[in-house]
This record gives structure tokens, C-alpha cells and sequence, in this order.
């Protein structure tokens, strides 16, 4: 048994549910293994350095001794909470993890911090006692919370109840007294604790969790959190805070753009444990709001920097993107709930791009770096006023909530990967590893690929019953072919976008090659930012224009492409040795003055000169920054 988030659900009526155990080869050489290993050997122990440097712990310590001194931001507590649950699924993949961080300790920590009563939370303990619960619009305090319950149900599935599930369960019941059943309606201008609720009812079966998950989540849109709202941390307006409308009529991707994923990842909960289709009727219209035409070619959302928040349809600026690694992470925890609730292969589709392109993008090659905003253009003379808009990679952030969050979803992404009902078996997504069920009908899968590098995906069927194995063929995958025991499948059944392999045996050996080429991808004529250029993909992944691996006489920014010219591929290794492919194709070089003047009423063009455009996977550009990069390339006319 190895389980992972969402992994307990009660509902009968889903398309499919979680798997029982899924575990990664960490000897393989693939990108997603390697990251796995490295984030459970380097980026979460980087984590926690800065979370003691930084004095967030020892915040949680200067609860109960007045001789530290508070530090930092006022929701920092919700930072711990986050790593140790990243801590707790990375300790799979090193034994020696939780001793390095002084696991045990910080749960000391905690569990002297938290009131008689299970209040917890730092800032308003220490600094302002008479403030608690006054300010739910941005006081996070029921957002901390959340995290919180999110990493005692992560100790609950991986290590077994013990402090940190208590001091969550001792939280949740002071939520439920507080805020539960009669009481007056009370949520948090941050969503965030609907979703955890509803996880711990999983974990416990405690109807009351529920309960308030739901009354929290149908409350919104009724002005009140808007109302609670004392000045002290910043301005609150409805649609910052997801209290404009309900949640049975928003179908509009609007605001904050981790808020709105977060309320949805509570939506979709909800649904899954009540089975009410209105709730799921109106976040798939909202899906298709926000992925058809407010999200980025990478997988970004937020279009704003102003309130971090989603823009208008196809107002998609790609140098001005904000799209925060949170954003995407949320959106993926978000799309996981509606494949399970639907079976619906766009999810699973989404799922992919987002993983190896924005969330792949945003961590560096030696994976203690990172960044919070992953514009699809950055200017090689870009000036960041503040430290989200960073050129670089950075260690740590002055609100540094995407490193815990990249931490905690690698930590478990292969728990992402399959799901099963009682007649069917369906892979999702193609990761190095052993998936295996427990259910009446067990069933045992070695899978083995270099996927994303490669399109070749073998399954080694150890053993399976009588449901029908299905397998994800990508949205971008023009053709494929599979191999059954070394003789081809000729005439493939497809169902509803995957390989459906219905007498599928223990013992069966299956090859699956999915044929990945470059191709040249056309934006949306309504999407201004992005009108005149084009982008390139190789199977799930986009591909950058980065000065990192063009001759630096060569500015980015001076590079238009010839966007029918042939590509020339090239497989190389990063530093880590995995293998990726580098693709050359033919453009100009515009002689430019970069002085300006801005605009002339002279409209003949500048003289260009031919030159190769050596572009590489966005997940790996910028390592370092050496200059300018870019997505979308002007296309020569
Ligand atoms: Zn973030």
C-alpha cells in the first residue's frame, strides 16, 4: 500500500478512483524519476534550510517562548505545514530525509504551539491575540490551516496517525465547534481549507469535515468574506477573494488565479463525495473558459500581475505573463479531480502539458532554485522591480509558496498517473514505475520509458484480471502503433481517445510508440500578444528560443523564423544526463538599432541576414540566464 492524495474517496459514482500503490524506478534515467530523486534528496532539505534560516520554524517555537522573535510574513506557518507534506511523500524516496530535516522536532514544535483549544497559527498568537478570526478575508488563517490538514493527512497515509494528524484533527474540531452546523457563516478570502477538509473527512470518515467543507464552499458569493476585512494586511475586493458569485454560476475563470484553483479543487471534492452534477456541470464550463482562452501555450494561467490574477479571454501577454508555478500546480491537482469525476481524456491531456513544460520549467537543472512567475518571454535587458518577476531562478521568495508546492506534487506525481474502475484499468500518464492495484480484481503493471524524450512506452503486465486495459493516446499524437507480445495490433480499438487492449492477460508484454514530431504550433487569431508568430512542440513539450544555446552575437530579440522551414533535431543531455532533443530550424537576423525610436512612418522592413534558431524544451531554458528567450518567434513573411 502506497498511497497518495485524493486517494481515499468515498463516492461510488466516478469515473474511475486512485490506485492503490504506484512507486517510481529512481535508477532510471527519465526526466520525471530524476526529478523525483532529486527533490526528495536536494530540493526538499533545500527547503527546510530556508525554513530555518528564515526563522519559520522557529516562528512556530516563539509561540510558547517570548524569547524568539516573530520574523517574516503573517501566513509563513502555512509554508511549514506545505513542506513537511512534501517531506512526508518525498520520505518514500529517501529514508534519510525526515531525520535530516528534524522531522520529529518540528512536530514538537508544533504540538507545544498549538492552543488548548487547537488553535495554531503564529502570527495572530504572537502579535495579535485579539485579532483572531476578525480578519477572515486576508488574515489566512483558515487557508494556514488548511495546509496544515493537508500534511496530518499525508502522516496519516504514509507514516501512520501520529502528532501532526493529531494537531490537525484537534484544529479541524475547533473549526467544525467555531464555524460548523448552526453557527453564522464564516470562509477564508484564500481558499484552500475546503479542499483539506474534505481530504480528512476522507481520512477519518468524520462527517462533520464535510459537512463544513460544504457550507464553506456554498457560502461564497454572498459579499460576507469581503465584509471581514480589518485593513491590516491588504485590500479585499469579492472577485480577489472568490466571494463574488456562487459557486453553482461561476463559470468564469476570474481573480486569483491560485485562489480560484484551490476553490476548485474544493468544488470538485465536493462533488465527488456528494455526487451534485450541477457542481460539476459548472466547473466544466469554467474549464473550458479558462483553458481555451486564458491559459498559456506552457500551461500557465494568470495573465495579471496585478492581484496575481486571470485576464480577459486571449488577453495573453507573453513577456507580462505572470503565471505562477502555483497556479499550475493547483491547476493540475484541479484536472486529476476531473478526470477521476468524468473520465474525460482532455483532463489527462491538460495534466501533461502543464507537467513538462510550466511546472517542468520552473525549477532549475540542480534543483534548488526556482521560479515563481515563468513568463513565455523574457527580455534580455528585462529589470524585475520585485522579486517574482526575476530574471534568474531563485532560491527562495519573499512569499514562497511555489517551492513547498513543486516539493509536495513530485513528491506524490505518481500517484497521478493511473486510475482504475471495476472494469477498466486506464493509464494516464507515462512514468518509469510499478502501479498495482489491491482491489478484488489485482492487477500488477511494470511500465518503462524515457517519456517525455521519447514517445516508446513498454508495459510489462505482471499480473490482471478481467477489466480492459486502457491507454492514454496524447492529444498531440498523430499516430501510433502497439506490439502485443511481439506481434503489431492492426486494427487498434480506440475508446473515447485511449487504447483500449480488451484481452489484455497476465504475462502480456506490450510496446507502445507514439510518434513524436516537431511540428509548428498557430496561436488563436484573437490572441494579439502572439498575432504573426509561431511556436514549436515536440510531443507534450513547447519549445523556447533561448539565447543560453544561440551564438551570443545572436540576439533572441532580433530572430524571426521561416516558420516552414525543416527541422533539424539533435538529441543531447543535460547536465544531469538525461537526454532531451534540440531542434535547428532556419530564420533571419533582423540589423537592428535596439536604441529605437519605437515607431517610424517608413515601412520598409530592416535588412536581415539568414541564420540557424537552435531551440530546446521551455523546460530547460535558462539554466543559467544568459540573455532573452522566447516562445512565440515572429515568423519571417
Ligand atoms: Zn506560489
Amino acid at each position: 500500500m502506497n498511497r497518495g492524495p485524493v486517494s481515499q474517496l468515498t463516492s461510488g459514482k466516478l469515473h474511475s478512483k486512485p490506485i492503490a500503490s504506484a512507486a517510481l524506478d529512481h535508477d532510471a534515467n527519465s526526466f520525471m524519476n530524476h526529478w523525483q530523486k532529486m527533490n526528495a534528496s536536494v530540493t526538499v532539505p533545500h527547503i527546510f534550510s530556508k525554513l530555518y534560516d528564515l526563522s519559520y520554524i522557529s516562528n512556530l517555537a516563539a509561540v510558547v517562548d517570548p524569547s524568539l522573535k516573530r520574523k517574516g510574513m503573517w501566513f509563513s506557518d502555512s509554508d511549514v505545514f506545505k513542506s513537511l507534506e512534501a517531506a512526508i511523500w518525498a520520505s518514500q524516496h529517501d529514508a534519510s530525509l525526515l531525520q535530516k530535516i528534524k522531522f520529529d522536532e518540528i512536530l514538537q514544535i508544533i504540538s507545544r504551539a498549538q492552543d488548548p483549544d487547537g488553535y495554531i497559527n503564529s502570527w495572530f498568537q504572537i502579535e495579535a491575540r485579539d485579532q483572531q478570526w476578525k480578519d477572515l478575508a486576508s488574515g489566512h488563517e483558515m487557508y494556514t490551516a488548511g495546509h496544515l490538514i493537508q500534511a496530518g493527512v499525508a502522516e496519516s497515509r504514509v507514516l501512520g496517525k501520529g502528532k501532526l494528524f493529531d494537531v490537525s484533527v484537534k484544529f479541524a474540531d475547533l473549526l467544525v465547534k467555531k464555524f460548523g452546523g448552526d453557527t453564522p457563516y464564516a470562509a477564508d478570502g484564500h481558499p484552500e481549507l475546503e479542499t483539506a477538509l474534505i481530504e480528512l473527512y476522507r481520512e477519518t470518515e468524520n462527517q462533520a469535515y464535510l459537512k463544513l467543507s460544504e457550507k464553506m464552499l456554498e457560502g461564497r458569493g454572498t459579499g460576507y468574506i469581503s465584509s471581514q476585512n480589518t485593513g491590516r494586511f491588504h485590500p479585499s475586493p469579492p472577485v480577489y477573494i472568490q466571494d463574488h458569485m456562487s459557486i453553482r454560476e461561476s463559470a468564469h475563470a476570474v481573480g486569483h488565479c491560485v485562489r480560484q484553483m484551490y476553490l476548485n479543487m474544493g468544488v470538485l471534492d465536493l462533488f465527488m463525495e456528494t455526487e451534485d452534477k450541477a457542481l460539476l456541470d459548472i466547473q466544466e464550463k469554467m474549464w473550458e473558459d479558462s483553458t481555451y482562452t486564458k491559459m498559456y501555450l506552457t500551461g500557465g494561467v494568470g495573465s495579471r500581475h496585478r492581484d496575481e490574477s486571470f485576464g480577459d479571454p486571449f488577453e495573453l501577454p507573453n513577456d507580462r505573463a505572470y503565471a505562477e508555478t502555483c497556479a499550475s500546480i493547483a491547476y493540475y491537482m484541479w484536472n486529476w479531480r476531473l478526470l477521476l469525476a468524468t473520465g474525460n481524456k482532455r483532463y489527462a491531456d491538460l495534466m501533461e502539458q502543464l507537467c513538462y513544460n510550466l511546472i517542468a520549467g520552473s525549477t532549475s537543472q540542480d534543483f534548488k532554485r526556482f521560479f515563481y512567475s515563468n513568463p513565455l518571454h523574457r527580455r534580455a535587458d528585462h529589470l524585475a522591480a520585485f522579486d517574482e518577476e526575476s530574471s534568474e531562478r531563485m532560491d527562495w521568495y519573499r512569499v514562497s509558496c511555489c517551492p513547498p508546492n513543486i516539493g509536495r506534487l513530485v513528491a506524490s506525481i505518481e500517484h497521478y498517473a493511473v486510475s482504475e474502475n471495476p472494469t477498466e484499468v486506464l493509464v494516464h500518464q507515462f512514468l518509469h514505475g510499478d502501479f498495482a492495484s489491491d482491489t478484488n480484481q489485482p492487477w500488477k503493471i511494470s511500465a518503462m520509458t524515457s517519456y517525455p524524450h521519447s514517445g516508446s512506452l513498454k508495459l510489462d503486465i505482471k499480473e490482471f484480471g478481467e477489466q480492459v486495459l486502457k491507454v492514454r493516446i496524447p492529444q498531440w499524437c498523430k499516430s501510433f502503433q502497439a506490439v502485443v507480445n511481439g506481434k503489431k495490433v492492426d486494427s487498434p480499438t480506440v475508446e473515447g481517445g485511449y487504447l483500449a487492449l480488451k484481452s489484455c492477460k497476465s504475462g502480456d508484454q506490450i510496446e507502445i510508440t507514439f510518434a513524436m514530431e516537431f511540428e509548428y504550433v498557430y496561436p488563436h487569431e484573437l490572441l494579439d500578444a502572439s498575432r504573426g508568430m509561431v511556436a514549436v512542440r515536440r510531443g507534450p513539450e513547447i519549445y523556447a528560443l533561448d539565447q543560453s544555446w544561440n551564438s551570443p552575437d545572436v540576439l533572441v530579440e532580433h530572430l524571426k523564423i521561416i516558420a516552414d522551414s525543416k527541422f533539424k533535431s539533435e538529441i543531447t543531455k543535460d547536465p544531469n544526463g538525461i537526454e532531451f532533443t534540440k531542434v535547428t530550424v532556419n530564420g533571419s537576423y533582423l540589423d537592428l538599432e535596439r536604441s529605437g525610436p519605437s515607431y517610424t512612418t517608413d515601412s520598409a522592413s530592416p535588412s536581415a541576414q539568414p541564420v540557424e534558431l537552435v531551440l530546446v524544451p521551455y523546460s530547460r531554458w535558462g539554466n543559467p540566464v544568459t540573455g532573452g528567450m522566447r516562445v512565440w518567434i515572429p515568423r519571417v513573411n
